[in-house]
């Protein structure tokens, strides 16, 4: 299991602007105890480790532009950057758990390739010590006419489903979108790893309309900043969810 996990930390420590800080992701070290790195300590979510995760990626493209036939997997990454650069602008040490076109699973052989993906996703957001995960998706649907983002959370998971409202209002907030969705529990992979988790489907690649926004760079900037904003809403509300660690202090 630990092979292949140090080739993908190594990618993620070395990714263009999306470095984890002073972050240990060492195997086996519990970073849930490392204090934020000094100077990243200010912020509305100073002392918090967001993961961000984007959906899919390498063989596994996900859902499919209708129109465009453009892959679900770069448009996830894209916002993806975008988000994790407005949580470090915050003041959150941000883990991805992939920083580029990539799968987490090993070439061959192609068995049970996606699960493996997933299981190193998982570990990398544990080897963190995330207090938060955030995955970003596309939907898509048979019927063309179904559009607008929609977020999910893990069943039973009471702060969980806080978060998930927090973003869905947030999404509802900044993009405006015709059909305003629910937040909804969802049996995602990715929402089991025990800390409040949100799976974020960004909009429907499978409607023209939003499928015509979503390939807008603009659009995706404010989709990433309208889950920033649902993040932060969250992190400031009172009631049953993971303690920040505290802000480091001057020696
Ligand atoms: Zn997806």
């Amino acid at each position: 299991m630990g092979r292949g996990i140090g080739r993908y930390t190594a990618a993620l420590l070395c990714a263009a602007g999306l470095c984890v800080g002073t972050l240990s992701l060492a195997a086996g070290s519990n970073a849930a105890k490392t204090r934020p790195a000094q100077g990243m300590e200010t912020g509305a979510l100073a002392g918090w480790i967001v993961a961000v995760d984007a959906g899919h990626g390498g063989y596994d493209g996900g859902a499919v532009g209708r129109q465009s036939g453009v892959a679900e997997k770069g448009l996830n990454l894209d916002v993806a950057r975008r988000l994790a650069r407005l949580l470090q602008a915050e003041g959150a040490q941000v883990v991805m758990t992939r920083t580029d076109d990539y799968a987490l699973c090993d070439e061959d052989p192609p068995i049970r390739k996606k699960l493996q993906d997933m299981q190193r996703r998982a570990q990398i957001v544990r080897e963190a010590g995330a207090q938060v995960l955030l995955s970003v998706h596309m939907n898509e649907y048979g019927d063309a006419a179904q559009s607008g983002p929609q977020v999910f959370y893990r069943e039973g998971c009471a702060a969980g489903r806080l978060l998930a409202g927090a973003l869905q209002e947030a999404l509802i907030a900044g993009l405006a979108p015709p059909r305003e969705r629910a937040a909804m529990g969802g049996d995602y992979y990715i929402l089991e790893l025990g800390i409040p988790s949100a799976l974020v489907e960004c909009g429907f690649l499978s409607n023209a309309r939003e499928e015509g926004l979503l390939l807008d760079a603009e659009y995706r900037q404010r989709v990433a900043e309208a889950i920033c904003a649902g993040l932060l809403e969250w992190a400031a509300l009172p009631g049953p969810r993971p303690t920040p660690l505290p802000p480091a202090q001057d020696a």
